[in-house]
Parts: C-alpha cells; structure tokens; sequence
C-alpha cells in the first residue's frame, strides 16, 4: 500500500483536441475513442487542479532515434501521395501523420514533464497507438512508436534505465523489436496467447547485450485481473526490483477488459487499477513515484473511459478499490 503522506502531485493528463482527427472510417481505431477519453476526462472522479502539459509535435531528430528515417520518409511520401491503407489494418488518411506526430510528441512532454520535476506522473491520452510500430513499419493501427520514441527522449536527457510494462491485450511486438538488443529498457509484456500479432513468447527474452531485458507473459484466454496481477508480482517485480529503473513507463492498453471486442483475456477496471498501483508501489520505491503511462488500444469506448479514469486515480494517489468511477446514471 501506498504510505498515506505520500505527496505526490496531481497527474499531468497529456490530451489534444487534435486526437479527434485521423479519421480511420470504419475501424474499431476510431475518433470516437477520443471522445470518450475527452468525456473521461470531464468526469469529476478526474476534473482537478493539475500540472498543465501541452501537446507539441514530435521532432524529426527524435522519431529518428527510434525509427529507420527511410521509413519515416518513405510514409510521409504515401502519406503526401494520398495514403490508405499502410497495412492490412492500419490507416493513413490525409491528417494521420499530424496526429500520430502530436501522438508521439505526447508521450514525449508526459516523459518530460516527469523528468523535468514538473510533474510527478503523467498520461500521455494520445491516438493513434503506438506499440505495434516497429523501427521500420507501421502496423496493428499504430504508426509510430509512441512509448518507444518517449522511452528514447529520456535516454537523451539523461535517463539510463527505464522499466516498461505493457498490459495491452496483445503483445507490444514494435517496443520489443525497438529494445531487443539493449539493456537500457527492460521490456516487460502481459498479453493474451496467441492474438495478433502472435508473437510474445517467453523464450523471448532479448539479444546480445539486451538478453534478460525483455519478459514476456503470454496468458490464456479468459485468465482475467489475478494472472495478470500475479504476471507482474511473481515476474516482473523481482526483475524491476533488480534493475533499479530510474522510471516506468506503461503501455496502457485496455483492450484486455472483458467488455472489448478483440479479445478474451476478462479484465476489469479494477483489474487496471491494481496493476497501477503495484507499479506505483515500485515506482515509490526505485525512482521517486515517477511513472508515465501512453495509451496504447481499447476499443469499447465506455470500458476505455471507465479504466482510464481508474488508472487516472491510481495515479494521482488513490487506493485501487476507490478509483472505480461510479456506475453511469440513467440518463447517459
Ligand atoms: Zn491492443
């Protein structure tokens, strides 16, 4: 549990009005999670005096130091020529790079601002996601590297060791690719066996000076809030608890909550908010409260809402079992 007197600052909630655009059409990535995360946002459980963020676009100097700039130019020319379809599930409309731009960029001031003292803990509320991009491609709705390209921002300012944990429902293959074969990320995935892209093995566990760096735990379908809660106590705890991270990050997904279409791994928000909390415990301990959470999918937008709010709470200090927003009135 947290110590009452903890003095953490209010959450920076990092979020543009701008995440409405990149208009996916009829995709399950769509605007309309954004606008239940705006909604979640004005909800009283989270309306509160906090650390002001703004959103600015990611430099090209740091999206090149987690992606290939021939990849980087080579979408920027589909993207002037029109865009489309980039993969078979991932989109490139006219604005799609503005926004995935201002997407990183949000992950990169959430990381700042925490770094900078500005903020104890921050979530970066961007879309489109991010995890899926590897170094060089698009893929799984995510265009570039969000968490990676924010991870990669605080090694420039100084930061040596940075523990991610990405709960998403599927495994966050593009951070994986991105840190294989490094040692200044410890990359550590829950997410349900066998779902896209399928890979996320245990015997994936880095390369060279990265091996032991990257832990996956791939979960059978249905397994719920207790195995993932004991994937991150009985596994990645003892190894973040050895690493020592000078910050955490989370690759906040909730499209492992049981009401979410792509998936079957039956979590619920206070399922997200006990895995907040156990990392805020260990940030508590190891790097002074600082944690960053990126949005990663989610994609039944009312489950979306109500976990990030939870997560929301968590954050800024409160007990996992207070964090659940009420249940919506009738009217809504
Ligand atoms: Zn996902």
């Amino acid at each position: 549990m947290n110590e009452p007197n903890l003095p953490l600052k209010k959450t920076a909630l990092v979020w543009s009005d701008a995440f409405l655009g990149h208009d996916t059409g009829q995709h399950v990535e769509t605007p309309n999670r954004a606008v239940a995360i705006r909604e979640a946002l004005r909800s009283p459980a989270v309306k509160a005096e906090r650390p002001y963020v703004s959103v600015q676009p990611v430099s090209l100097e740091l999206l090149e130091r987690t992606h290939d700039p021939r990849f980087i130019a080579e979408l920027h020319r589909f993207g002037a020529a029109g865009g489309g379809w980039v993969d078979g599930d991932t989109w490139l409309g006219p604005d799609s790079l503005e926004v995935a731009s201002l997407s990183a960029g949000a992950a990169v001031e959430a990381t700042r601002a925490v770094i900078e003292g500005r903020a104890t803990r921050a979530f970066a509320l961007g879309r489109p996601p991010g995890h899926h991009a590897t170094r060089d491609r698009s893929m799984g709705f995510c265009l570039y590297n969000n968490v990676a390209v924010a991870a990669n921002a605080a090694h420039a300012a100084g930061i040596e060791r940075i523990a991610i944990v990405d709960w998403d429902l599927h495994h966050g293959n593009g951070t994986q690719d991105i840190f294989y074969d490094r040692r200044d990320v410890l990359f550590c995935s829950i997410h349900e066996a066998g779902n896209y892209p399928g890979s996320g093995w245990p015997h994936e566990l880095g390369n060279e000076r990265g091996e032991g760096f990257t832990l996956n735990v791939p979960l059978r379908p249905g397994a719920g809030d207790a195995a993932m809660l004991r994937a991150i106590d009985e596994i990645f705890t003892p190894a973040i608890e050895a690493y020592g991270p000078e910050l955490i990050m989370i690759s906040a997904g909730f499209d492992a909550h049981h009401l979410d279409p792509l998936g079957n791994l039956q979590a619920t928000e206070l399922g997200f908010a006990q895995m907040a909390d156990r990392i805020c415990q260990l940030a508590e301990h190891y790097c002074e409260n600082r944690v960053v959470a990126v949005l990663e999918g989610g994609y039944d937008v009312r489950a979306l809402a109500r976990s990030t709010a939870a997560v929301i709470s968590v954050l800024d200090g409160a007990a996992p079992a207070a964090a659940i927003p009420a249940a919506e009135s009738a009217h809504e």
